[in-house]
């Protein structure tokens, strides 16, 4: 089936699907978007995507033409449209059409576009067997430039990591913050356990406050795993006894390998394992 493509209230065929090249989205990275996941024709934790589509949006003096319910209605149709039952959906929203000046004042009319397809980012035996990554030299953004909190359009700072990992033969990249703690990956939050206590950075690390990361300590609560965000080191990562990633497209992805330095036992953990189950139980409900 030929996908459809909602843009500011209309669906078109993805040849038809277009926007200005004047759109500041394009010419600065000035928009925010959301990624999120269908499981069973669901959106999971929609309430919570939109809450962090709106605070982005907030952040960076961008009024989103339509109230968060409207965008949730949207976001339904798209994907009852495109006959979806697993897959994906990104919300993008652009400063709009502007002049080539950086002035938003310019820009007429944000732009609200959706896309939902289906997905598979990393084959079942990054699953089964676990990922290698790298701690690469570009730190994440600080704070004071662009919080790391908005889901911004410009993420030329993760795409630069990601280069760097892939050009190491990794896939995911670990990114420090600015004082040299660990912050997360260029499209995932990170997790380790250590002597039975599931760990994360916190937010003021300068990451993304993940929907899946969410997830999975709202699950860890659940089973009476403790938990904890106090600021890691690489350090800690290299004496972990497990190390999972975790993102709406990656969902809970295991990491056996950093830096060349085995995690535990070079296998996807225990706690690894129960939290996977745990979370594809709780899409599924
Ligand atoms: N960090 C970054 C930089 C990301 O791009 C993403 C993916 N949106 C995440 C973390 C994971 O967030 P979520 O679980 O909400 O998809």
């Amino acid at each position: 089936m030929a996908k459809q493509i909602y843009i500011g209230g209309q669906f078109f065929s993805q040849e038809d699907a277009k926007i200005s090249v004047f759109d500041h989205g394009l010419l600065y990275g000035d928009g925010v978007f959301e990624g999120l996941r269908i499981y069973s024709g669901k959106v999971f934790r929609l309430g919570e995507h939109i809450q962090r589509l709106y605070e982005s949006a907030r952040a960076i003096w961008l009024e989103i033409p339509m109230t968060p319910d409207e965008m949730a209605d949207a976001i339904n149709e798209t994907v009852a449209k495109n006959g979806l039952s697993d897959g994906y959906v990104r919300a993008v929203i652009t400063r709009g059409s502007g002049t080539l000046g950086l002035d938003p004042n310019r820009c007429s009319n944000p732009q609200v576009i959706i896309i939902a397809d289906t997905i598979t980012l990393y084959p079942q035996e990054f699953y089964d067997n676990g990922l290698e990554i790298v701690t690469v030299s570009v730190i994440r953004n600080h704070p004071a430039a662009l919080s790391a909190r908005v889901k911004s359009l410009n993420y030329l700072n993760n795409i630069l990591a990601k280069i760097e990992g892939l050009q190491a033969g990794c896939v995911e990249a670990l990114m420090l913050n600015h004082k040299g703690e660990v912050a997360e990956c260029t499209g995932d939050n990170i997790f380790i356990v250590k002597d039975g206590r599931l760990l994360t950075p916190p937010l003021d690390a300068g990451i993304l406050a993940g929907v899946t990361r969410e997830a999975v300590m709202d699950l860890a609560l659940e089973l009476c795993i403790p938990l904890a965000e106090p600021a890691l080191t690489k350090h800690d990562i290299y004496v972990a006894d497990e190390c999972f990633l975790t993102g709406s497209a990656a969902e809970i992805v295991p990491v056996v390998k950093l830096d060349s330095r085995p995690i535990g036992n070079g296998k996807p953990g225990p706690m690894t394992k129960r939290l996977t189950s745990a979370f594809h139980e709780l899409v599924r409900s």
